[in-house]
């Protein structure tokens, strides 16, 4: 029998903006306008509603990896779901073509269950100058023949993929993917100002984690920041760990795109959701240190142990952000970036019942997906 709710008392965030005193009702799998008779009444008064919290750039979490076993893979989705986030892309790091083939092949049966929402490769068309935590030797132009390989592998659930653009091959990659309904990706790229615009006119719509390997906003030499920034067709990924990025960049990014074109990642891998430690990022090795993660070698941050539930609640409470502009960076966003906003990414009736209870303080009370409790409301 399909459940029948009503939260009430809540303070709601609608796409229309914040309602006090709310009510969602759920029937099933789905948010509904109004509730049978018959529905539960749970009273959440003093704690707000929001949707749940779409991932577009994720690595892994829970001590396990996206480019593991489908065990492994299983409990990062639900580390990440315990940390509010309902629907998450999940991506790959630079590896060996075949071993990435491989990966696409069991990432997109998971995706065809419903686990993850598709697949983002990040690398191995990256740059060497700004290489991040991918191994050097096994990076390569972006050929469009080797990136149609991948996305032929996904079986049609490759949502992104991260280039370097200005490589050869780069601008034709950029129309394949275009033409392939994937998004293209600007990301650890060494491109000029010019290179960049170019690859948004040849279909690039996302800024993978912008600032974060690629050359800084320099006042003669703007870079793919300014780029990215300033294009009114490209959302800019932002990783809000406190760690990536200074408040002042956040803020001046924020400001500069717009609340509608932001999407708050958390770029996590395995530690997220577990603690210090040693941990391996694909084939390179990393140290955790007070949440922090680099690489054994060389130490270059090295992903994030960020979850969403703190990148929200840093949003509201250390970045000051409205709580409608977190959630739009958080769901909508990532949401109609992927085509899925028809789906998730808002609390409207139709959509899957997505959602997630927060107390005054924005910490994390209840993650409900698709009408089934994640985690039952913690009512104090
Ligand atoms: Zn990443």
């Amino acid at each position: 029998m399909a459940p029948s709710l009503v939260l009430a008392g809540a303070r709601v965030v609608l796409p229309s903006g914040v309602v006090d005193d709310g009510r969602v009702s759920v029937e099933g799998t789905r948010i509904v306008a109004t509730a049978a008779e018959s529905a539960e009444v749970v009273d959440v008064t003093g704690h707000w509603l929001v949707p749940g919290f779409v991932d577009i750039h994720n690595h892994g979490g829970g001590g396990a990896s996206f480019s593991g076993t489908p065990e492994q893979i299983l409990t990062a989705i639900r580390t990440h779901r315990l940390h509010g986030t309902t629907t998450l892309v999940a991506s790959t790091v630079t590896d060996e073509m075949d071993l990435l083939v491989r990966q696409a092949g069991l990432l997109s049966e998971l995706a065809e269950q419903g686990e993850i929402a598709g697949i983002h490769f990040e690398g191995p068309f990256i740059s060497p100058c700004r290489k991040g935590a991918h191994s050097e030797e096994l990076l390569r132009d972006p050929d469009p023949a080797e990136v149609r390989k991948l996305i032929d592998a996904a079986r049609g659930r490759a949502k992104m993929v991260t280039l370097a653009a200005e490589l050869p091959g780069g601008i034709d990659s950029v129309r394949l993917l275009a033409e392939h309904g994937v998004i293209a990706a600007i990301g650890h790229t060494d491109a000029t100002y010019e290179q960049t615009v170019e690859a948004i006119e040849a279909g690039a719509t996302v800024a993978t984690h912008l600032f974060n390997a690629m050359p800084p906003l320099g006042h003669r030499a703007p870079g793919p920041v300014a780029a990215l920034l300033e294009d009114e067709r490209v959302t800019v990924e932002l990783i809000n760990d406190g760690v990536h990025l200074h408040p002042a960049a956040l803020e001046l990014a924020f400001h500069r795109a717009g609340a509608s074109r932001v999407a708050f990642i958390t770029d996590a891998m395995d530690a997220a959701g577990t603690g210090d430690g040693r941990y391996m990022l694909g084939p390179l090795e990393v140290e955790v240190s007070e949440g922090v993660a680099r690489l054994v070698e060389g130490g270059s941050i090295a992903g994030s142990t960020l979850t969403q539930d703190r990148a929200f609640q840093r949003a509201v409470t250390v970045d000051k952000l409205s709580v409608e502009d977190a959630v739009a960076a958080l769901s909508a966003n990532p949401a109609r970036l992927l085509g899925l906003f028809d789906r998730v990414g808002s609390l409207e009736p139709g959509k899957d019942a997505d959602l997630l209870l927060l107390d005054a303080d924005f910490a994390l009370k209840g993650v409900m997906r698709r009408g089934a409790w994640v985690i039952p409301p913690q009512l104090a």
